[in-house]
């Protein structure tokens, strides 16, 4: 299958765009989408963009039941001089097959699906936001369509992209937020589906999130499923921590989401000659950091927010009050590197940008 077999056909009734101040996020969709199938002896057949709409699904397709379905996140940013730009999206396709594989899914040809999505934003071009600290959110997902109740891998699938414009996550600059340290629930175990971006991660993280927002909390850090102690995640974020100089993130552990923005800071670290340790990290190190003084920075790293301050952590009764409550030099200073990386408004030493 090539680039060129892929239908386009266009909406004769555009959706008026919503106004860019008020853009929130994945509130508002573009007028098309991308979409192709899966059949059991013919692989991914009839791509094709097409106005954006709902689809007709049977009751019983799988990924209702089962969830067997995984999802991708990525963003394209318009340059001051009118381009395109999406980020490390080759790494987001790879990363769709690496949870393909986990959820019994089949690989989707990663070439394809770039071509895919960049015709896709070049027939919705006009929906990528211009305003500084907006983007258009690309969503490609796979979901088992096959209707059958059988606990087994589907024969039918169906791959598709959908775009939203959305505002800056801080409208009014990157501040600190208030992290609650978790430690009824898990996210992810030993052998699980951690390192997979599917559903049933998210949901089953659902019930802790609305626990921690009651008491004032905006997420949870994730600790391991096995011994509950040692660090994971923030929210749907990485985390890291600068202690003593040096900077800290879990390493890939089967049970982390190895995320894109993740592997760009620790590039940027690297690159800069600041020390950067990906090992295990117990919570007690941390406390023991905070009370010795050491803890400089707390973040967490991710598509959505880029880096998100962490200004309070609790655990377990302590309240840990970070770098003052304030947002780090270092934190700042990998935001506003990578953004403008993103935004094409500064030099991209490591060839990230692809062009649309
Ligand atoms: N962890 C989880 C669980 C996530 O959902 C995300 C968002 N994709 C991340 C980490 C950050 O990954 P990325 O930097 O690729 O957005």
């Amino acid at each position: 299958m090539t680039a060129n077999s892929i239908k386009i056909e266009r909406t004769t009734a555009p959706k008026q765009k919503p106004d860019e101040n008020q853009l929130g996020f994945g509130k508002y969709f573009t007028d098309h989408m991308f979409i192709m199938d899966y059949e059991e002896g013919k692989g991914w057949i009839n791509p094709r963009i097409i106005p954006y709409q709902p689809i007709m699904m049977d009751p019983a397709a799988k990924v209702f039941h089962y969830g067997q379905t995984v999802f991708e996140g990525l963003k394209a940013y318009r340059a001051a001089d009118g381009r395109i730009l999406l980020f490390r999206p080759e790494q987001n396709f790879l990363r769709l097959n690496r949870s393909n594989s986990r959820l019994s899914i089949p690989d989707v040809d990663g070439e394809l699906a770039l071509e895919a999505l960049k015709q896709l934003i070049l027939v919705d071009q006009d929906w990528v936001p211009s305003q500084e600290g907006n983007s258009l959110y690309i969503r490609p997902f796979v979901i088992a369509t096959q209707a059958t109740l059988g606990v087994a891998p589907s024969h039918n699938y169906h791959f598709m992209i959908i775009m939203s414009p959305v505002g800056a996550y801080y409208a009014e600059g990157i501040h600190p937020v208030k992290i609650y340290v978790e430690s009824e629930y898990v996210r992810a175990v030993r052998g699980g589906t951690g390192n997979a971006k599917t559903a049933g991660n998210y949901a089953g993280g659902l019930k802790a999130q609305e626990e921690a927002t009651s008491k004032g909390y905006s997420q949870v850090l994730w600790l391991d499923g096995v011994h509950q102690k040692y660090i994971e995640e923030v929210g749907s974020m990485n985390v890291f921590f600068k202690i003593g100089g040096t900077v800290y993130t879990p390493e890939l552990n089967g049970s982390i989401l190895d995320g894109i923005t993740r592997n760009s800071m620790i590039q940027l670290l690297k690159h800069w000659n600041v020390p950067v340790v990906e090992r295990q990290i117990s919570i007690d190190e941390i406390y023991e950091a905070y009370t010795n003084g050491t803890l400089e920075e707390a973040f967490g790293t991710g598509t959505a927010a880029v880096i998100s301050p962490i200004g309070d952590l609790y655990w377990n009764g302590h309240q840990m009050l970070i770098n003052g409550g304030h947002t780090g030099e270092l934190s700042q200073k990998l935001y506003d590197t990578l953004t403008s990386i993103q935004q094409g408004a500064q030099e991209d030493p490591f060839s990230w940008m692809v062009e649309v």
